[in-house]
């Protein structure tokens, strides 16, 4: 364990992507780098494991990539909830807002119960349209979201606001 690395300065921020005037963050040096990878893992791990979950639910894409580490790490399944299309099985969908139009999200049905108790992960939170899709997905098949936690947050968005304006617990490595 590196408790004093500094994971901030692994993650690159390129201007102008996928638009003008978007500075997006990008996670691929932080994966990339042995040390900060397994710290990143580390530490998202530790504040999973405090909630006690059932299963890690992961946000694709990126959120899958932090999701699959933690769920070998601790010990417990993990439940991917993809773009409309994806899962080849029976699912269980919902619609959210985007900035302009909306999108879909979709999870297995079956694969999360009444009852399981999760802790949702994504790599970002911004405006958290896409955390809260997914928290409703959970509500709706009757699990319990125990967190949701991310390596960063940029709170100009708003969105650890929203969150918690619906009592939902959130959990960041970099603000
Ligand atoms: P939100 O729904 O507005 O909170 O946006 C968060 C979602 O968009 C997450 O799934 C992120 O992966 C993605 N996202 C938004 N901005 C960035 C960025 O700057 N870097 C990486 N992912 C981003």
């Amino acid at each position: 364990p590196q408790p004093d690395l500094d994971l901030a300065s692994l993650v690159r921020t390129i201007p102008d992507f996928p638009k003008r005037g978007i500075q997006f963050r990008d996670i691929t040096t932080l994966i990339g780098d042995a040390a900060g990878f397994a710290e990143c893992v580390r530490r998202l791990s530790a504040l999973a494991s405090a909630h006690r979950p059932d299963f890690i639910v992961a946000v694709e894409a990126r959120g899958f990539l932090f999701g699959a580490a933690m769920a070998t790490a601790m010990g417990l399944g993990l439940v991917p909830v993809r773009k409309a299309g994806k899962l080849p099985g029976v699912t269980i969908g919902v619609d959210y807002q985007l900035e302009y139009g909306v999108d879909r999200l979709e999870l297995h049905e079956g694969a999360v119960l009444p009852g399981h108790r999760v802790v949702l992960v994504d790599d970002l939170l911004a405006t958290g349209g896409t955390i809260l899709a997914t928290a409703e997905l959970m509500r709706n098949v009757g699990a319990e979201v125990a967190a949701a936690l991310f390596v960063i947050d940029l709170p100009d968005l708003g969105g650890s606001e929203r969150l918690s304006a619906v009592g939902l617990h959130c959990e960041t490595l970099i603000a």
